[in-house]
């Protein structure tokens, strides 16, 4: 079992790129291709009318850096964009893995990461997380080998709403012969537990966040991945140049200059997920409600399907999440306003 802390060097993170991406040249986008004063644009084939959205966006997406950079008191130079942070995970699936590579993850967990390597024709090796949804270290360990290319953290994980120990994550990311990216979809719910401030101390750990989920602009599509400069160049080699466009841009920045919107938001949410746990605990369909720092609740119920199918009958819709390890009789349940979460707590009653 691995105990030994990998000391990292760019040589070899190097060493773990797909090696024809190493020598890959990005597309250079008209803009980027000259330097100086531009009064009068015609390099790009656009339309010449300026309606704000005539002109294709900037591939770096340097304002959105900054304004994200100063938000987070982090590097804008080590952040890249995705059009979501489901963008991300395929990119760095793909940079760092060859057909035959291996992709370790956690299930119960998000789902994307196994699509993605599906379609890197990586392996997908899962180690189901214990029946308390806490990382079995030692069992997961016993699967890294030298074809062992990402291991996906998530934290706090969905489904199970649980954040991970940060001593174990910390040991993981030491030890694991390769890239872990830790997934804090949900860290605007719990941000005294993001890594971020430490990112420095990994040279391999590689932490993505997304607008989607306390942001509240899922619809925009906006995720970004925090790293190292030379992880952060491989993914901007690879990306489609115009992936965060205009309209994107201009909601994000307006969002992310109204932190205090967003706070009062995620309180309102997080005060509303308490007041469920404590009415659903009071309920006979309900047999256990797993601990959450989230959005959102993981609901062990006595028969899943009965109470699925009743909330879908008066047209309420939950996630099941049943055919998960460790998530039998299962349903996930994302706080809603307070009265759809009235309306979800009556519907139950009357089961
Ligand atoms: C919702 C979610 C995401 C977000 O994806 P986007 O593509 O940014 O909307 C990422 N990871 C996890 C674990 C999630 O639950």
């Amino acid at each position: 079992m691995t105990t030994t802390k990998i000391n990292w060097t760019t040589e070899k993170i190097e060493a773990l790129v797909r090696p024809n991406l190493l020598s890959l040249k990005a597309y250079s986008s008209a803009r980027a291709e000259f330097k100086g004063r531009a009064d009068v644009l015609l390099d790009a084939n656009e339309s010449p009318w300026p309606t704000g959205r005539n002109r294709y966006p900037d591939p770096s997406s340097t304002e959105l850096r900054l304004a994200l950079g100063k938000l987070k008191n982090f590097n804008p130079d080590q952040i890249v964009f995705g059009n979501g942070s489901d963008e991300l995970v395929d990119q760095i699936t793909r940079i760092f893995c060859k057909e035959n590579d291996a992709v370790h993850a956690l299930p119960p967990t998000f789902g994307m990461y196994k699509v993605a390597a599906g379609i890197a024709g990586a392996e997908f090796r899962d180690t189901n997380l214990t029946p308390e949804f806490t990382i079995p270290v030692d069992e997961l360990k016993a699967t890294w080998d030298d074809r062992s290319k990402i291991l996906w953290l998530c934290s706090p994980n969905n489904p199970s709403g649980n954040a991970m120990d940060p001593a174990v994550l910390e040991d993981l990311i030491h030890t694991f012969p390769g890239i872990v990216v830790l997934d804090e979809a949900y860290i605007d719910f719990v941000p005294e537990l993001s890594f971020l401030g430490r990112l420095d101390e990994f040279p391999n750990l590689i932490i993505t966040q997304t607008l989607s989920k306390g942001w509240g602009m899922a619809g925009i599509r906006c995720g970004a991945a925090f790293a190292s400069p030379f992880i952060i160049r491989m993914l901007n080699t690879i990306k489609m140049p115009y992936n965060i466009n205009v309209l994107t841009t201009g909601v994000a920045l307006d969002a992310l200059g109204k932190k205090e919107e967003m706070q009062a938001k995620v309180d309102t949410l997080i005060s509303e997920r308490k007041r469920l746990e404590a009415e659903l605990a009071k309920l006979d369909c309900v047999d256990y409600i797993f601990p959450s720092v989230t959005n959102f609740l993981l609901v062990r119920f006595k028969d899943s399907s009965t109470v699925y199918q009743n909330l879908l009958d008066n047209a309420i819709v939950v996630r099941n999440q049943a055919y998960q390890p460790n998530a039998e009789n299962c349903l996930r349940i994302t706080a809603g306003l307070a009265e759809e979460n009235d309306r979800l707590l009556a519907a139950l009653k009357a089961l």
